[in-house]
């Protein structure tokens, strides 16, 4: 029975071909930015509820966010990605120069549009392998808004949706097919202090202003004093957002944007704690009120082994795709444009890697990963060495290595979430190779208990842009038949 559901899943992916490049591309087309993905979650959510799946729309105040369920019962197996793109990096697929399809324009540079259909072409799969099979558990799929500002998934746990979840998949586009385990990235809090003073002539009468662009770099100073003092592992950047609008008048308004980052949770929280303080004092010697907004909270993403082990021998058993001369070569032209070696595409699969050696970057997955065990299966549908949010990162996308290597992706992912809704066994002995790993760290959310989601986030750029962009939407809806 174990390997019919598994071939069964794995040939659903394959006769819905289709189906996937159709939701790819039109997602790619979309470029929606992040909590801006109207038409990406929109699409989506559609083709779950159409096969069945109860659909949750704008959980967490995500009005691009969703929880989609099918069965009931245990195991709950969870799979969660993002469909965000970026500012600035329109660019043609299957044009290695850069060549925008509408000039200025947001358009995908990493590949969120390929997670997104990874995560439905399996989670249809393994659905009707569900039905078919008499699978016992639940699946949840978890559509994660506005990935690159860090955003929605630490919303999705600290108010519990993740609290009867046994565990998690993660899929994202890279060029190598594989996995690993191991702490990846790190803890950051993302925040904005904003500082209100009062006008004044800055020639006639300052002693009658406020300076709120004073308590700004009074705060900069205190933290760049600070520095001396932070752990080796800390790290923390910044921007100022707003610093008046011309200098005869005293700026009442102010504003600087920080990351404060650790290895650990503890360590950004830490950060954070002390930055707020060295920001009230400087409110104070400006003699300005400050208001504290945190934009983002994310834990260190860490990857479970045993997660790891299963969905290693899926990819596998799937295996590399084979890519034809034509793919190297466009694959190669690329590399050339972005200045990187002209390796071509990876022959072959990825051996399992951990424990990997952490990185200061994040992702909002991290929170996902201490409340559950959570995997993470790399598909191969970028190119080799491309730099990520550059346009040469967005030219493979909507082309055959993109289709070609999400569907290996949604395969291998269909497969081991098969294997664990057919094995109590392992879901118990990942539980408690979780406990393990984790030991005594206890999860709290780095988020406020009272912070909301965002809703304008990018709304201006998306609004300039999407008439334009309309204009090169596909037409065909993408269908999977059963
Ligand atoms: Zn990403």
């Amino acid at each position: 029975m174990s390997d019919a559901a598994k071939t069964f899943a794995i040939d659903f992916v394959e006769r819905n071909a289709r189906g996937f490049v159709t939701l790819n591309d039109s997602i790619f087309y979309f470029g929606e930015l992040g909590v801006q993905e109207t038409r990406s979650a929109g699409l989506m959510t559609a083709l779950l509820e159409k096969h069945g799946f109860k659909v949750e729309r704008g959980i967490s105040g995500f009005a691009t966010s969703f929880m989609a369920t099918f069965g009931s019962g245990a195991p709950v197996i969870a799979i969660h990605t993002e469909y965000d793109a970026n500012p600035s990096n329109s660019q043609k697929p299957g044009v290695a120069e850069r060549a925008e399809i509408v000039p200025g324009a947001p358009g995908h540079c990493e590949g969120h549009n390929t997670n997104a259909a990874v995560m439905i072409s399996s989670a249809l799969a393994i659905r009707y392998a569900m039905e078919k099979f008499s699978l016992p558990g639940t699946l949840k799929i978890f559509g994660a808004s506005a990935e690159e500002q860090l955003l929605s998934r630490p919303y999705f746990v600290r108010d519990g949706y993740f609290d009867y979840v046994d565990l998690a998949f993660h899929d994202h586009v890279l060029d190598t097919f594989g996995t690993d385990y191991g702490m990846m990235q790190s803890a950051a809090v993302s925040a904005e202090f904003t500082f209100h003073g009062e006008t004044a002539h800055a020639a006639v009468s300052p002693w009658k202003g406020r300076d709120a662009l004073d308590a700004v770099m009074l705060m900069d100073a205190g933290l760049a004093q600070y520095r001396e003092h932070m752990k080796p592992t800390m790290t923390m950047h910044r921007v100022i957002t707003k610093g008046g609008e011309q200098p005869n008048v005293i700026p009442a308004l102010a504003a600087c944007w920080w990351y404060f980052r650790d290895p650990m949770a503890e360590g950004a929280r830490l950060l954070f704690e002390r930055a707020q303080k060295i920001a009230q004092g400087a409110a104070l010697m400006a003699n300005c009120e400050l208001e504290i907004d945190v934009r983002a909270a994310v834990w260190p993403v860490r990857l479970n082994q045993t997660v790891a082990e299963v969905i290693q021998r899926n990819v596998e058993a799937v295996g590399m795709p084979v890519w034809t001369e034509a793919e190297n070569d466009f694959a190669r032209a690329l590399q050339k444009q972005a200045k990187v070696p002209e390796i071509g595409l990876r022959p072959k699969i990825s051996p399992l890697e951990g424990p990997v050696v952490q990185i200061a970057a994040s992702n909002d997955c991290g929170d996902v990963s201490w409340k559950v065990p959570m995997g993470r299966i790399w598909f191969p549908g970028n190119v080799p060495h491309l730099p990520f949010h550059h346009w040469s990162a967005g030219a493979a996308l909507a082309t055959s290595i993109a289709h070609k290597g999400g569907l290996a992706g949604a395969k291998a992912l269909a497969a081991s979430v098969i294997d664990y809704l057919r094995d109590t066994g392992l879901v118990t002995q990942t539980k408690a190779s979780f406990k393990a790993e984790i030991g005594d760290t206890v999860y709290k959310p780095l988020l406020p208990d009272g912070q909301r989601a965002p809703a304008d986030l990018n709304q201006a750029l998306m609004e300039k842009f999407r008439p334009a962009m309309e204009a090169h939407y596909i037409a065909a809806q993408p269908e999977f038949i059963v």
